[in-house]
C-alpha cells in the first residue's frame, strides 16, 4: 500500500509499505479520507514529538475491510470512525474514564501508524473498548473525518461550560477557531465574537455565522466585546484557539467575572513564559484552563452533532491524493486555506 511517512522534522515521504492485516480482536479499515491536524503541522515543525518512521494522520473515516478473531458488534463494511487513543485503563485518568488524559497514553498518527495510507489497522485496545464509532448513512466520510478534530472542540465547549446564549469570544480564525464559531452556533451560543488580524479568515467567521468580527491591529477588541455582552461585562466564554502566548494576558481581559477561558491551541516548546495579571483571575474568579481531545463519549456525541452543524462541509479547502499528501504540510505552514483532506482513491466519501 502507499503510505505517508514521517521521517523526521521537515521531512516527509510518500513510500510503499506492505498492507497490514488485522490479527485477533482488530480490525482493518480502507481509509476513506484523513485531514491533516495543526498538531501534525507543530510535528513537522519539530515543535511536538512523533516517532520517526511513523503514519501520521489521527482524524481519519474508511470503511471496516477485515474483522479480526473475536471482535463483536462489527462487521465488514460497516463506515466508521475511531477515537486514536491507545490507553491503559489502569491509571488514575482511565479510572476517572478520561482514557484521553491516559499517562501512558499512544496515539495513532504519532507514537502508532495513523491514517495517511490505504489500510489500517485498528488496534484491540481501541476496538474493544468502544472507540469504533459507525457513521450514520447520510454523512459523507470525508465529513466523518473531521470527527477528532469536532470532538476537541466539543470537549473545549463544554469545558466552557457553553450552551445556549453563552457568549463567547473567540481569538484565531484559523480551522480549530471556526470549528469553534459553528459548532458554538450549533450549540446555540451567541453572541460569538471573532478575532482575527487576516481579513480572508474574518471574512469567512463572518459568512459561518459569527455577531462581530475584530481585527486586533485596527479595532479596540476589548471595548467591542464588552459593548457586545450582557452589561458590559465581557464574554462568558474566551476561546484562545492559536498558538501565540502573548495573548493569553489579553485573553483574560475579554473575559467577564467567573468566566471560563480555555487556552486550546497548543504553544510552541521553550518559548519565554508570558506575564499577566493574577488579579484577572483572583478578584474576576476567571477560570482560566486548558483542553486537549476529548473523550469517547464526546466522539460519539459530535459525530451526531455533526450532521446538524453548519458551514461543516466548507471546512476543508484543500484536497490532496496519498501521492501530494506532504503538498499538505506546505500548504498549512504558508496558511493558505483551512483545513487539508487526504482522499483515498479506494473509497467513495459520499456512499
Ligand atoms: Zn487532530
Ligand atoms: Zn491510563
Amino acid at each position: 500500500m502507499r503510505a505517508t511517512i514521517f521521517n523526521a522534522p521537515g521531512n516527509v515521504t510518500v513510500e510503499d509499505r506492505p498492507e497490514p492485516h488485522a490479527g485477533p480482536g482488530a480490525i482493518r479499515l480502507r481509509i476513506a479520507a484523513a485531514s491533516l491536524c495543526a498538531s501534525d503541522v507543530r510535528v513537522y515543525r519539530g515543535e511536538k514529538h512523533a516517532a520517526p518512521g511513523v503514519i501520521p494522520g489521527h482524524e481519519l473515516a474508511g470503511v471496516v475491510d477485515e474483522v479480526g478473531e473475536g471482535v463483536e458488534g462489527i462487521r465488514e463494511g460497516q463506515r466508521v470512525i475511531i477515537c486514536p487513543i491507545v490507553a491503559c485503563n489502569r491509571c488514575l485518568y482511565c479510572l476517572l474514564g478520561r482514557r484521553n488524559r491516559c499517562e501512558k497514553r499512544l496515539t495513532l498518527g504519532y507514537d502508532l501508524d495513523g491514517g495517511f495510507a490505504d489500510y489500517l489497522v485498528v488496534p484491540p485496545s481501541i476496538v474493544s473498548t468502544g472507540q469504533v464509532f459507525e457513521v450514520a448513512d447520510d454523512l459523507p466520510l470525508d465529513i466523518a473525518a473531521l470527527t477528532e478534530p469536532s470532538a476537541c472542540t466539543l470537549a473545549s465547549l463544554e469545558l466552557c461550560q457553553v450552551r445556549a446564549g453563552t457568549s463567547m469570544a473567540i481569538v484565531g480564525a484559523g480551522p480549530m477557531g471556526l470549528l469553534h464559531l459553528i459548532m458554538g452556533r450549533a450549540l446555540g451560543a451567541g453572541p460569538i465574537i471573532v478575532v482575527e488580524p487576516i481579513a480572508e479568515r474574518r471574512e469567512i467567521a463572518k459568512r459561518w455565522g459569527a455577531d462581530l468580527v475584530l481585527d486586533p491591529n485596527v479595532d479596540d477588541v476589548k471595548g467591542a466585546v464588552r459593548a457586545s455582552t450582557d452589561g458590559r461585562l465581557g464574554a462568558d466564554a474566551v476561546i484562545v484557539s492559536v498558538g501565540v502566548a502573548e495573548l493569553v494576558g489579553p485573553a483574560l481581559d475579554l473575559a467577564r467575572p467567573q468566566a471560563v477561558v480555555n487556552l486550546f491551541a497548543g504553544f510552541p516548546r521553550g518559548g519565554a513564559p508570558v506575564p499577566f495579571d493574577p488579579n484577572l483571575v483572583h478578584y474576576s474568579e476567571v477560570l482560566l484552563t486548558g483542553s486537549q481531545n476529548a473523550t469517547a463519549d464526546q466522539y460519539r456525541r459530535t459525530l451526531r452533532l455533526l450532521r446538524s452543524t453548519p458551514h461543516i462541509d466548507e471546512v476543508v479547502t484543500n484536497r490532496y491524493t496519498v501521492e501530494t499528501s506532504p503538498e499538505a504540510y506546505t500548504a498549512r505552514l504558508a496558511m493558505n486555506g483551512l483545513k487539508s483532506l487526504v482522499q483515498f482513491a479506494g473509497v467513495d466519501p459520499n456512499n
